[in-house]
């Protein structure tokens, strides 16, 4: 048996195993980093939180006579929600389309969930 042989081939195995699991951590780096950006919640997130998405939001509860629109009751702007009429987890095309959001309070956009309203 050629012992430095196998001494030299176990050590080049390590090596590169090594080097693959890093290159693989720098991948599931960069996966997990692009899944983040076209994750529709994400752009959602980010389109919610950007001037547009803050103007929209006042626009839409004050033409909805500051009333959440599924209860009716009267709401404050701040910490009312944008709610999904067909929720994302359903409909992710459909995330940032105007047409499908509404401001409501809280309760009602938790107690919604994921169901679909009719
Ligand atoms: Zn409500």
């Amino acid at each position: 048996m050629n012992f430095p042989f196998c001494q030299k081939l176990v050590k080049h195995i390590f090596v590169k195993t090594e080097s693959t699991d890093e290159l693989l951590k720098q991948l599931q780096k960069k996966a997990h980093s692009i899944n983040k950006k076209y994750d529709p919640r994400c752009e959602f997130m980010r389109w919610r939180d950007s001037k547009e998405g803050k103007m929209w939001k006042k626009k839409t509860w004050i033409s909805q006579n500051r009333c959440c629109a599924i209860c009716h009751q009267k709401i404050v702007l701040k910490g009312s929600h944008i709610d999904h009429i067909r929720p994302i987890a359903k409909y992710p095309q459909l995330a940032v389309e105007k047409q499908n959001m509404q401001v409501t309070c809280s309760h009602c956009n938790v107690s919604k969930g994921s169901q679909v309203e009719n």
